[in-house]
């Protein structure tokens, strides 16, 4: 009998939730990166939406649509991910991670648009059980370098797994009126995660030490989705490939990351998602 394939894993940058609705360069690259994928048995998705006290997996059969931002179209309150849950998943991987705990959530949170933002492009028929993964924000960065590596094995029964955040988030920076710009810093701090990642995925943490991590990552919610990645890539000791590149409003990296997938069309996306005018960016919770 064959063994079965590995399944990809993807680090995306999100942006606005906007780009659930909208066509841009960026989604047009979501799409055709879809297109390319193989169908899982399930998706692992760890969200940078999901950022709380705790380890967590989603363990509903149902996992509803959380809506969890503000000032935005009533479209986008509207747009329903009705993706199935994955409850034997999720107790495989609270198995998996033993001596680690996670609990299995039952009935709180669901699919955040972290997650629907991008699957709305990635696999648009919802057809996919999905169970998503909180970020325990009272362990420090290196719990999610170590936990990435104990999920690696699940990529070899059929599971794939996709980080989403952005490794460049910083809202009180944005500006409004430039959707396709990127601030210098943005830039440079994106460029070194790159080589880090082609350099010593493991090591992911030495990017703390460049000059513009402060201003890349004030919080670290858009940030901890990339450590799973690099945990994943660390642990089958291979390299990702960017397989996106932009910046959207100055101070967002829209960058994504692939292991064991690869986009065939032109990476350098433009035409960010707009952002609503009349609630300021960093209290849109984007
Ligand atoms: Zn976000």
């Amino acid at each position: 009998m064959m063994a079965a394939a590995r399944m990809p894993a993807l680090f995306i940058g999100h942006g606005s939730p906007m780009n659930t609705l909208e066509r841009n360069g960026f989604t047009d690259a979501w799409r055709s990166l879809g297109r390319t994928l193989p169908r899982p048995r399930a998706l692992l998705v760890v969200s940078a939406h999901w950022y709380f006290g705790a380890t967590a997996v989603t363990a509903m059969s149902r996992p509803r649509t959380i809506h969890d931002f503000y000032g935005f179209p009533q479209a986008l309150f509207d747009f329903d991910y009705p993706a199935p849950g994955a409850p034997d998943v999720a107790q495989e991987i609270a198995e998996l991670v033993k001596p680690e705990w996670i609990g299995l959530d039952r009935d709180q949170w669901g699919l955040d648009h972290g997650t629907w933002s991008v699957l709305a492009h990635l696999y648009p028929q919802a057809d996919v059980p999905v169970v998503q993964l909180s970020i325990n924000a009272l362990r420090p960065l290196e719990y999610h370098v170590d936990l990435a590596a104990r999920l690696a094995a699940l990529r070899d029964s059929g599971v794939a797994i996709l980080a989403s955040g952005n490794v460049v988030h910083n809202l009180r920076a944005v500006q409004w009126n430039q959707p396709n710009a990127a601030f210098d810093w943005a830039e440079r701090f994106d460029d070194a995660v790159i080589s880090q990642l082609a350099d010593a995925p493991g090591d992911i943490l030495k990017v703390r030490e460049h000059p513009d991590y402060a201003r890349a990552v004030p919080t670290p919610d858009h940030f901890v989705p990339l450590l799973y990645l690099a945990g994943l890539a660390a642990a089958e000791d291979a390299r990702p490939e960017p397989i996106v590149r932009g910046y959207s409003m100055g101070a967002i990296s829209m960058t994504c990351h692939a292991l064991g997938a690869n986009l065939p069309v032109d990476t350098d996306a433009e035409d960010a998602a707009t952002l609503p005018r009349d609630v300021p960016a960093d209290q849109t919770n984007i």
